[in-house]
């Protein structure tokens, strides 16, 4: 039978009524064999998450306080969960043994990781689903990297000796057995690599929202769900702030080419987000999405005679490598370079690096600048499509929006313009209604 990989985000588990709606969902489709579990998040805005209580329990630990106060309450997240399920099953010893462990130093890792670990064996006993506990088929190398190929080769193994099973979200084992988890959100990383050990014919990601949209709904008013995103615009999105989905769950699907789709278990009925290895048809707003991030800086080198001078980017790369600031672009003219980074990555030693780069390059003029806004205008379509960046600037020109740089990679699959912050909202209203028209 063709399986389905299927993930549950902590809102869509947060109480005994969404674990409802998540096994009507589950049921609904017998495909839907292997599931990975998030702990229990918030049930509304004042809650406060299982995995947050559980970091607060290890600092409390480690601050040689009582974690009984806050341990209580997540023994009474998860009972309650429980007997408004009617389930006739108990953590007791569990969370006994935990208690134990988190009050004699346990890791912080191994804390952290015990909210998908409980409720996925809530879920497995609702579901009357196998329990396979993550530690014993994901795995991490001694340098704290992800080990791809043995977990799958493990994984594989033992995903082929259960029909159905629930798998917890966010962690793994290291060489010697302790536990290890991903970085924060990483449940979505569980689910892809679930997907791919079971070659799934596709990873559902089941969140809170009816799946990507194509701009933040925060500055344009009621943006349309992207429908159909390629990995690779995805990566050129996510990179600019877009949160659905944690920035490397694509990559054990993307190696296996198994879609992603981003679905709403508050509204199941709607199809939601397919992410896929390559888009067969055409966008019809020819733009994907716009996205785009403030908080940007941009240090401009200026040298007569430049473009004929021999390892000159070279020696300015160099600067940046030897203060470990990780930069963003890298425009250039015939007599000029700029470097565009995050502003935090060069707050404080901005003075240091300014004064290597006139050492090092013998620039006749450097200076920076603050307070740049990235947009990155996202689409695969763009390259069939003659008059794309025309529409964007004309669109920009008539909102009044001064251009400090522009970059198109040579993809073609995205334009990243640099204006200033003050411009931000204005511009990504500008060029979303300029291509979306509803
Ligand atoms: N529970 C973890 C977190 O809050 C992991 C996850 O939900 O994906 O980050």
């Amino acid at each position: 039978m063709a399986v389905k990989a299927v993930k549950f985000g902590g809102s869509s588990l947060a109480s005994a009524e969404q674990f409802k709606k998540v096994a009507a969902i589950i049921k609904a489709d017998p495909e839907r064999r292997y599931v990975v579990a998030s702990a229990p998040g918030k049930r509304d805005a004042q809650d406060v998450k299982v995995t947050d209580m559980l970091y607060a329990c290890f600092q409390a630990a480690r601050k040689k306080q009582d974690i009984e106060p806050i341990f209580a309450k997540i023994e009474q997240r998860y009972n309650q969960i429980i007997s408004e399920l009617g389930l006739d099953f108990s953590l007791k010893e569990e969370f006994e043994k935990i208690k134990f462990a988190i009050s004699h130093h346990v890791g912080e890792d191994y804390t952290a990781s015990r909210g998908e670990y409980l409720n996925s064996m809530v879920l497995a006993e609702y579901l009357g689903y196998d329990f396979i506990d993550a530690e014993n088929g994901i795995f991490f190398k001694e340098n704290g990297t992800f080990d791809a190929d043995h977990t799958n080769d493990v994984l594989a193994e033992i995903l082929s000796e259960h029909e159905r099973a629930v798998i917890p979200g966010f962690y793994g084992s290291m060489p010697n057995g302790t536990i290890k988890t991903f970085s924060r959100g990483g449940s979505d990383i569980t689910g892809s690599i679930v997907a791919r050990a079971a070659d799934a014919e596709v990873y559902e990601n089941w969140t809170d929202v009816s799946g990507m949209l194509m701009a933040d709904p925060r500055i344009v008013k009621n943006p349309k769900v992207i429908k159909v995103i390629t990995y690779s615009e995805l990566r050129e999105l996510s990179y600019m702030g877009a949160t659905v989905l944690h920035d490397e769950a694509i990559f054990p699907v993307r190696e296996a080419r198994i879609p992603i789709n981003i679905r709403n278990t508050n509204a199941p009925e709607e199809e939601g987000t397919m992410i896929v290895p390559f888009a067969d048809k055409p966008n019809e707003d020819i733009i994907t999405g716009v996205a785009g991030k403030v908080g940007f800086s941009i240090i401009n080198i200026e040298k007569s005679m430049m473009n004929s001078e021999v390892g000159f980017g070279k020696k300015i790369l160099k600067v940046i490598e030897n203060h470990d600031i990780c930069f963003e672009h890298l425009p250039s003219g015939i007599d000029t370079m700029s470097v565009v980074v995050d502003t935090a990555e060069i707050d404080g030693i901005r003075e240091d690096v300014v004064n290597e780069m006139f050492r090092k390059t013998k620039a006749d003029f450097i200076n920076v600048e603050d307070g740049l806004a990235l947009i990155a205008v996202v689409g695969r379509s763009m390259v069939q499509q003659v008059g794309t960046a025309g529409r964007v600037f004309t669109a920009m020109g008539k909102a009044g929006v001064n251009i400090k740089m522009i970059d198109q990679g040579s993809s073609e699959l995205s334009i990243i313009i640099g204006i200033n912050e003050a411009d931000y909202a204005k511009t990504l209203n500008a060029i979303y209604s300029e291509f979306v028209k509803d």
